[in-house]
């Protein structure tokens, strides 16, 4: 059995323990208002409550901004060595929200397919993931529950759900999670199931935002707006500036660069963050652009999310209704207020 019943306070010192063992992120204080998933020691104010969602999403730990591929040099005789950056350090990433965890899930998904992203996936195999089940929405912009991450478990190796009182349940999901905690002493849960029926019903009705629409609907729903004003609508305001790409932890465009060093013999291969937003994204040699306006980039964005993604891997949404893109957009664009007209354009025709 890996179901335990302990205290917050004692789950917070568990994970403080694990500090000292591997690299430990937990979203901490970064400036005035936000977070940040930043290393966490003894010391950290590690709080589960006070928490709004990061800028960055955890799972780019697995996938940083800028990251160097691989170096390479050339022998006099002219022969290539190729020698490949892997990072395989091992890492904790605590307080990882169902939302968060529903986009490494799915950046799993990305990367495995096919051939395996080699930097992605050793990361990925060295990141064990502590989830903490919300059990209140952690702002207005947050739409979890409408895209089906509110529950979502696959990829945590641990989940802390907050009980009544100061109650914690914590489980074990796989052999990672049973490792990190081999030797604690919280007491064993023999109804572990009752408690999140529990939690479950504890939770505010409704849990954020609403769609209006079931998530399997939309592919056929935004198929049919190709050609709708609303493109053009909701971006008005769009400075196209990529932020709600950056943010977005289901976004894993790149661009990769070689750069060569003075001797002329050496260098290294680095690949960087992309965005569909930007308008240089979609243009090809001979000048010529795919989407040379905001609202065909915005389309492209939201088809990918709710259309093209969904149908090819059946994982439903690719978005998890985070709120991030919302919430960092400079133009207050949101997502779900687009899906929402979309579909509701639908029922009206
Ligand atoms: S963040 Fe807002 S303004 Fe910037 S590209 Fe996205 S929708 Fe447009
Ligand atoms: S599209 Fe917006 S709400 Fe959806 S996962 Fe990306 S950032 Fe979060």
């Amino acid at each position: 059995m890996s179901e335990f019943l302990t205290t917050v306070s004692s789950a917070v010192a568990w994970i403080k323990g694990l500090a000292g063992r591997h690299e430990l992120f937990f979203p901490l204080k970064h400036g005035s208002a936000n977070y940040s998933f930043q290393p966490a020691g003894p010391s950290a104010d590690i709080q589960f409550e006070k928490y709004r969602p990061t800028i960055v999403p955890p799972v780019k730990k697995m996938l940083p901004a800028r990251d160097t591929l691989f170096t390479f040099v050339k022998s006099p005789s002219g022969e290539p060595t190729v020698t490949p950056t892997l990072d395989t350090a091992p890492r904790i990433l605590a307080g990882v929200r169902p939302c968060d965890l529903k986009g490494i899930h799915l950046m799993d998904t990305i990367f495995e397919n096919g051939v395996a992203d080699a930097y992605y996936a050793a990361r990925r195999a060295n990141t064990a993931v502590i989830a903490y089940a919300c059990p209140k929405p952690c702002d207005d912009r947050a739409f979890c529950h409408a895209v089906d991450s509110l529950d979502h478990r696959a990829g945590a190796d641990v989940i802390l759900t907050p009980l009544k009182g100061d109650d914690m349940l914590v489980e074990a999901l796989t052999d990672k999670g049973r490792e990190m905690l081999a030797g604690v002493d919280f007491p064993k849960c023999a109804d572990a199931a009752a408690r999140k029926v529990g939690a479950v019903a504890a939770r505010p009705e409704p849990f954020g935002r609403a769609l209006g629409a079931k998530v399997s609907a939309l592919p056929a729903v935004i198929k049919k707006q190709w050609k709708s004003d609303l493109w053009d609508k909701h971006t008005e305001r769009c400075f196209s500036c990529g932020s709600c790409n950056l943010v977005c932890p289901t976004c894993y465009c790149f661009d990769v660069q070689d750069d060569l060093n003075l001797d002329t013999t050496s260098g290294h291969r680095t690949r960087t963050w992309d965005a569909c937003m930007l308008p240089e994204f979609a243009a090809v040699a001979g000048g010529h652009n795919f989407r040379p306006n905001a609202a065909a980039r915005q389309r492209h964005r939201v088809k990918r999310k709710f259309e093209y993604l969904t149908e090819r891997f059946h994982e439903g949404a690719f978005c998890t209704g985070c709120g991030r893109c919302g919430r960092q957009c400079t133009a207050g664009i949101d997502i779900l207020d687009i899906v929402k007209d979309l579909a509701s354009a639908e029922v009206e025709s």
